[in-house]
């Protein structure tokens, strides 16, 4: 990675539960109390907020443009919804969660605790309003908009990918197979052939459609039976923690410095720019900051003086041993909404969608409908022991596209956040262009879709 030497000199840079600790990074922390952590090469600062995917993806690009970086992590590094997602790299999930229809099955939701997609009826008027921009969106020309804001940023993450896993993102597990879309119903197959056909016409993004006796002689660890399925031989996956570790050591050995335990409560500011973020542990000064904190960012909405319409998404995953037989290919089961990621080290049971707030609670019954679904289409369908059962939160963007580029009232802030069910997919090339739009250099893809002020 080339660019300027990092001032810090690079290393083990995070710090990992020290209260005074500065990361080894600049001054500060030496002595009581909060510290101010300060860095020797003022102009080319870089202060990243969240090291989820997104923040780490900002904080590659924008080293290898010279810049000296420090992520700032609430909690851990890469705990967040990086973690134990299903870990789809899918640049065919070209549509939006914005449809004509997806009111409708909302409000059916509210009422229904076994849905797949569940909203906790309550008094929120943060959730109140996203909702009505979400169904201000859903309808066929917005839909299509929405795909068509997707579709670059999708692809060109796919492609950034292939750069990625093959010289700096080692050890992720990645497998270039395809994605499967599972019918166990006629019904339901015969109604994707309109999403397929749709696709087609307006993104280019076609996939194969198998019968059931061929599904099963492709995919034996699937019952027989099954109505059939949609393949997409342009999807791939990896296993999450094992990415989020690559970006570490990754982001470590070129210099990135990694702070963990600092929740941002404040932005410091002066005439218009951002001087500072504050933290219980004082403050870290930066000339520019990236605020990629995913379904968190709308907590700092009023520091940040503009409207974030993001909500948590609450997502539920089993991570276990490899059934007998595993799936070879990721598939999703249509009908009940359940993502199944087979990899090296393991299996994963993953989905649901919870509009529940900032609910921390690892819910059993959203955990036992991923296994019952599960069991409607595979042979194995669990396996023991289990490793992991968890939760993350999406980060919800009410129109389905992601938010990147500068605030509107600071001249040197900038968020990457809302990029829904896709964070993972879309890492890449959101970092890279958060990268371009921080140097003034010509974008890679057009900004204008992801832009901030859309939300007026
Ligand atoms: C069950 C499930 C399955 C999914 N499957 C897929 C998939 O297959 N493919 C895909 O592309 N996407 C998938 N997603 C979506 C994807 O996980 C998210 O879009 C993505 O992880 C968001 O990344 P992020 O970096 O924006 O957020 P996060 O990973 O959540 O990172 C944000 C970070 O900011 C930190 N933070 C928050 N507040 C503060 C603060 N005040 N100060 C400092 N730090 C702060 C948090 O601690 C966190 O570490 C899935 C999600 C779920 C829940």
């Amino acid at each position: 990675m080339g660019g300027a030497a990092h001032a810090s000199g690079g290393g083990h840079g995070h710090d990992q539960h020290n209260g005074h600790g500065n990361g080894g990074h600049g001054h500060g922390g030496h002595g009581h109390g909060p510290a101010i952590v300060r860095h020797r090469d003022p102009g080319n600062r870089v202060v990243i907020v969240g090291g989820g995917v997104v923040g780490s993806a900002c904080a590659y690009y924008l080293r290898q443009a010279g810049k000296e970086v420090t992520i700032v992590e609430r909690a851990q590094f890469g705990r967040g919804a990086s973690h134990a997602n299903c870990g789809y790299v899918s640049p065919s999930h070209v549509l939006p969660l914005n449809k004509p229809g997806a009111i409708q099955k909302t409000l059916k939701s509210m009422f229904d605790r076994t849905s797949a997609f569940y909203l906790k009826p309550r008094i929120d008027f943060s959730l109140f309003g996203w909702m009505m921009r979400f169904a201000s969106k859903c309808n066929k020309k917005d839909m299509i908009e929405a795909g068509h804001a997707l579709n670059p940023i999708l692809q060109s993450s796919a492609e950034l990918y292939k750069e990625l896993l093959a010289s700096e993102l080692q050890e992720t597990e990645h497998e270039a197979k395809g994605m499967l879309f599972v019918f166990k119903t006629e019904k339901m197959l015969a109604e994707y052939d309109a999403v397929d056909a749709l696709l087609r016409e307006h993104f280019g993004v076609g996939a194969r459609r198998i019968g059931g006796d061929e599904l099963h002689r492709m995919e034996p660890a699937l019952q027989p039976g099954l109505a059939g399925a949609y393949f997409y031989d342009i999807d791939s996956h990896l296993r999450p923690d094992r990415l989020m570790g690559a970006w570490r050591r990754t982001l470590e050995s070129h210099g990135v410095t990694i702070l963990e335990n600092r929740p941002v409560k404040q932005i410091r500011k002066e005439n218009g720019s951002a001087r500072a973020i504050v933290t219980d542990q004082g403050e870290i000064e930066g000339d520019t900051f990236i605020f990629a904190m995913g379904a968190w960012t709308p907590k700092l909405s009023t520091e940040l003086g503009c409207a974030i319409p993001v909500q948590p998404g609450k997502g539920y995953s089993i991570t276990m041993a490899r059934p007998e037989p595993c799936p070879a290919y990721p598939m999703i089961l249509e009908e009940y909404h359940v993502a199944v990621t087979p990899f090296a080290s393991g299996y994963r049971l993953g989905s649901t969608m919870e509009f529940a707030g900032y609910n921390d609670k690892l819910n059993r019954g959203r955990l036992d409908m991923l296994r019952r679904g599960a069991k409607e289409y595979l042979v194995a369908p669990t396996a023991e022991p289990v490793q992991e059962e968890w939760f993350g939160w999406r980060p919800m963007c009410a129109d389905s596209v992601p938010i990147i580029g500068r605030t509107p009232g600071l001249d040197n802030t900038y968020l990457a956040t809302g990029h829904s069910m896709l964070g993972v997919t879309l890492a890449p090339a959101t970092g890279k262009l958060v990268s371009e739009l921080v140097l003034g250099e010509k974008p890679h893809i057009d900004p204008e879709p992801y832009r901030v002020t859309r939300f007026g």
